[in-house]
């Protein structure tokens, strides 16, 4: 099926026709690994996910998909250093050296972002590479160089600085993002990963090293210069090595089209003589309760944070994936409820089409529901009219009535469906009573040894566990009883 996407390049909407006839690479700007991931930002990662499970399903694509890790930046350096506030108990002491330090603070967090994301049902083996920006570090430095000879980039102290304005006699700066020229002063100098457009000018490629910061020798035109590579040479170099210029898809949120894309399509370009990718696809924003997500006003919540109020991950995922990816979601606690609600009504939809034992004479058109939904999801990933189209049909195909070839070609698409939304179980219909898993029922064993052997704060720990997977737990004297939330 023909699949169109909104180019942010183009700002329209257009075919889509990768490089290669049968395979698209796709890269995503992934994580900052000093913290654990928020909202807003799993609402990136699952429309990467949404379109990489769309160009597979409905247009018959292998997908290389590459999303980085990035462990070396401002963030991840003030995070890890000697002494921080930030760094937790529970990766050990500190070291001499900042880059274990680096290492250590990074890696807790990316598995955290691993672990996070399977939990939202992306599936880790749909990557090609999840590379860590510091095992590049050989590969920017001669992507450095190249874009100095070829006169874009200058050294000034210990740093290498792109030459914005040089660049702009032979290219465009601000493809992607209208930039304020109107106060841009040559040759002013930004160090910070990131800025407004206000501050426009020569950015930094390599930052000369600092006091107590982790670094790396840096040989050029018979100097060296310790240091350590800025954010946007990082994604520039390894869509470079992993995937080839100029790749199909790039894919970020709206944030970073500016400055880090543009920056990103300048260096590549100034460097290796090619734009990194054909088509920029660019998520809106998720806000909470209709406000922008932060600390202070409150409304700050990690995938974690969530699941400790007893939501189920793929409620998320459905809520998320429920909204248009270029509009704004306002995430909200009432509408998730609504979502899973929704989310619920497809999936008693399914264990009736697989029950056998309940079937009718009418026959449904399986063809023409998968035909209106993968259209929809094919102009530009519409999955709020994918998923209407669905309820229309459910609502008007009492699976009950249907006859058995009807019921198992039906079942089929929704399999199909569900490797792109992932949000729905075939096994059959767990028994309230009967089918508690053996997972659930160790756990809940296991909070009862630490309730026994009085350590509370343990055994509250697993109930919550427990509850956030849609158990709960009731003691009576001497045992206790599992049940569904429901
Ligand atoms: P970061 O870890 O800050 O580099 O961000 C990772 C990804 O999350 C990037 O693609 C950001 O554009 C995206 N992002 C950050 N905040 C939000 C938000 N509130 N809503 C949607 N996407 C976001
Ligand atoms: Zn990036």
């Amino acid at each position: 099926m023909e699949i169109s996407f909104y180019n942010s390049l183009s700002k329209k909407v257009e075919k889509f026709s990768p490089v290669l006839t049968d395979e698209v690479k796709m890269y995503s700007c992934g994580p900052t690994v000093y913290n654990y991931a928020h909202i807003g930002n799993m609402r990136a990662f699952l429309f990467a996910d949404l379109l990489q499970r769309v160009l597979r399903t409905v247009g018959k694509y292998e997908v290389k998909w590459v999303m980085n890790i990035t462990d070396i930046d401002d963030k991840t350096i003030r995070d890890s250093r000697i002494g921080s506030d930030a760094w937790l108990s529970e990766m050990g002491s500190q070291t001499e050296s900042e880059l274990d330090n680096l290492k250590v603070l990074t890696e807790f967090y990316q598995d955290a972002f691993l672990d996070d994301i399977s939990k939202l049902g992306i599936n880790l083996e749909h990557f090609f590479a999840l590379p860590a920006a510091t095992d590049f570090i050989e590969e920017m430095q001669d992507l450095i160089r190249k874009i100095i000879d070829n006169g874009f980039a200058y050294i000034s102290g210990g740093s290498v600085y792109f030459d914005v304005s040089k660049w702009r006699t032979a290219d465009t700066y601000g493809k992607l993002f209208k930039i304020d020229f109107d106060n841009f002063k040559s040759g002013v100098r930004i160090d910070a990963d990131e800025y407004e457009r206000e501050n426009v000018s020569d950015f930094v490629l390599w930052k000369e090293k600092k006091e107590n910061e982790p670094f790396w020798d840096f040989e050029i035109n018979g100097l060296n210069l310790p240091g350590r590579p800025g954010w946007h040479i990082e994604c520039s170099a390894m869509e470079y090595e992993l995937l080839g210029l100029p790749f199909d898809i790039h894919t970020g949120g709206v944030d970073l089209k500016f400055p880090h894309h543009e920056d990103e399509i300048a260096q590549s370009k100034a460097g290796y003589g090619c734009e990194p990718t054909n088509y920029w696809l660019h998520n809106d924003f998720l806000e909470v309760e209709g406000e922008k997500m932060s600390k202070s006003a409150g409304n700050f919540f990690t995938v974690r944070d969530l699941l400790d109020k007893g939501i189920d991950p793929i409620d998320i995922r459905f809520a998320m994936l429920s909204a248009h990816y270029r509009t704004k979601l306002n995430f909200t606690f009432a509408g998730v409820d609504a979502q899973k609600k929704a989310r619920r009504r497809i999936q008693e939809y399914i264990w009736q089409l697989a029950d056998n034992n309940k079937f009718g004479e009418l026959t449904a058109n399986a063809e023409k529901l998968r035909e209106d939904t993968f259209n929809e999801l094919a102009n530009d990933l519409h999955t709020p009219k994918a998923l209407a189209h669905i309820f229309s049909f459910i609502n008007n195909n009492d699976a009950e009535k249907l006859n058995l070839q009807s019921k198992s070609e039906l079942l089929s698409f929704f399999e199909q469906l569900n490797s792109i939304f992932e949000a729905f179980s075939f096994e059959p219909k767990p028994d309230a009573t009967s089918q508690i898993p053996d997972s659930i029922v160790n756990l809940a064993q296991e909070r009862w040894d630490a309730k026994r052997s009085k350590d509370f704060a343990k055994a509250d720990e697993i109930r919550k566990k427990l509850e956030s997977e849609g158990w709960i737990i009731k003691d009576a004297r001497d045992g206790y009883e599992i049940f569904t939330k429901e």
